[in-house]
């Protein structure tokens, strides 16, 4: 039966009125600080030590660039992975299998043809159609929003709509990302351009999913810059006639076989109770993919690789997954809940680091309340590198198909100031990471999971989790 809120809320408030379960809670909780202080203090002093983050994400995303799903550079870095967690010695490591759709970008390219010849830097969003051979020559018109296309609605047949969306936040001006073609269609467009979603300037093009509906006929959508979408609004605005042919090779081919990439320390009393963390090892097809997400399955290998080398073997399995293609599908995480069904109860924890791997602040936490209290004294073992807070709500995209399933989730959060100016476009490249950084990533990475993984009873998940 799918929970929802409400009934998560009951049920949570009749295990806090349970009484004697909950209230073990704040002694153990009390209890963390002395009891894990040395060993987190190693697990930081190693991984500040230890630059090999930075060194392994730039090698990764030198050797196979961007990882897009279906191509044959994700499959490369898939086994190239897959090598180095052996050769780090890690355990039981496997590759997990997931069909992944495979949807090809092609050629591309926009060319402004009034009210002057010039070639605009474009993007074709992730999932779109292409357009014929010849390409979609048409006139523009310019919205800022949907209420101002509906303003319009009589004006959009036969035309490309742009959509020209001040950035608000990328959880609120994705929207048009997601869903503009559709909305355009609908009106009769005869194809979709879109303000990149970024907070940023660089004259450049930023890719994402974008979605068709059934009922409504796919039309192309593309990115431009922020640059060029307000140029063409300025325009729109002095009453010049804007004419452009937009040109895209971009088709979806049948699904592809691709994996989940994974890697343990077995438990040393409870091996079957797991704390999964890790990130996705597929990206966009653009810039090399390195702070989404090639940092991010980068610091948790690099999590468990420094417990295994300090000898540190926790009650419970500590397990790092690479999922693959979260960016256009989420198959990954989907094959994982679905290999896994049977254990997910036995799931003590899931960590997902897919925010870029700049300084960690700490994590957010999806779970009862009671465990929330866990997690956040165990926060507190890395007030040293300032990732001690810990916030209610937060997960990845990848551990949603398990916290689904009762699986308690959990985001590692950093700096997110930087993260969407590079976000999905051809400057998502290692070098705007910092090392120290990154090493800070791991150590807040390696110190929840082990501490969580090694606790005496199994983080609680309260009455909503019964099974
Ligand atoms: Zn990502």
């Amino acid at each position: 039966m799918p929970r929802t809120p409400a009934i998560v809320a009951l049920l949570s408030a009749a295990a806090l009125a349970a009484g004697p379960l909950h209230a073990q809670a704040p002694a153990d909780t009390a209890a963390i600080a002395p009891r894990y202080r040395a060993v987190a203090d190693r697990l930081m002093d190693a991984a500040l030590a230890d630059s090999s983050a930075w060194q392994r994400l730039a090698e990764l995303t030198d050797r196979f660039g961007n990882r897009l799903s279906g191509s044959e550079s994700l499959e490369r870095a898939i086994d190239w992975i897959l090598d180095g967690m052996r050769r780090d010695g890690l355990e039981h490591v496997h590759a997990e299998p997931a069909m992944v759709p495979h949807w090809v970008r092609g050629a591309e390219s926009l060319e402004l043809v009034e009210p002057r010849p010039a070639r605009l830097p474009m993007l074709g969003l992730g999932g779109s159609v292409g357009t014929p051979p010849e390409g979609v020559t048409a006139p523009v018109l310019v919205v800022s929003d949907y209420d101002e296309l509906a303003a319009h609605a009589s004006e959009a047949r036969g035309r490309i709509v742009l959509f020209d969306a001040p950035y608000v936040s990328y959880g609120v001006t994705v929207e048009y990302r997601a869903h503009g073609a559709v909305a355009a269609a609908k009106l009769g467009a005869v194809a979709a351009l879109l303000r990149s979603v970024s907070p940023f300037e660089m004259r450049q093009p930023h890719t994402g999913a974008t979605y068709y509906d059934a009922t409504v006929k796919p039309i192309p959508f593309a990115a431009i810059s922020i640059e060029d979408a307000a140029m063409l609004h300025r325009m729109q605005a002095r009453g010049q006639r804007i004419v452009v042919t937009l040109k895209m090779e971009a088709h979806t081919l049948p699904d592809a076989p691709s994996r989940n990439a994974v890697a343990e320390i077995t438990g040393a009393e409870r091996p079957d109770e797991v704390v999964v963390m890790g990130g996705h090892t597929d990206s966009w097809d653009v810039g090399t993919g390195a702070m989404d997400d090639g940092g991010g399955i980068v610091v948790a290998w690099e999590a468990l690789r420094l417990m295994k080398r300090l000898g540190l073997r926790p009650r419970r399995t500590v397990r790092v997954v690479g999922w693959v293609n979260e960016e256009n599908g989420d198959r990954g995480g989907e094959a994982y809940r679905d290999a896994h069904a049977a254990d997910l109860a036995k799931h003590v924890l899931a960590i997902e680091s897919d925010g870029g791997v700049f300084r960690p602040s700490g994590f957010g936490f999806s779970g009862s309340d009671s465990a929330l209290a866990v997690v956040h004294a165990v926060g507190r073992l890395l007030a040293r590198i300032g990732a001690d807070t810990v916030t209610k709500g937060g997960g990845g995209t990848d551990i949603e198909p398990i916290m689904a399933r009762g699986v308690p989730g959990m985001g590692l959060n950093t700096d997110g100031t930087r993260y969407f100016w590079y976000h999905h476009s051809d400057a998502d490249t290692v070098d705007k990471l910092d090392p120290r950084e990154m090493a800070e990533c791991v150590a807040a990475m390696a110190v929840m999971a082990y501490v969580v993984a090694d606790l005496p009873e199994p983080l609680p998940r309260g009455a909503a989790a019964a099974h």
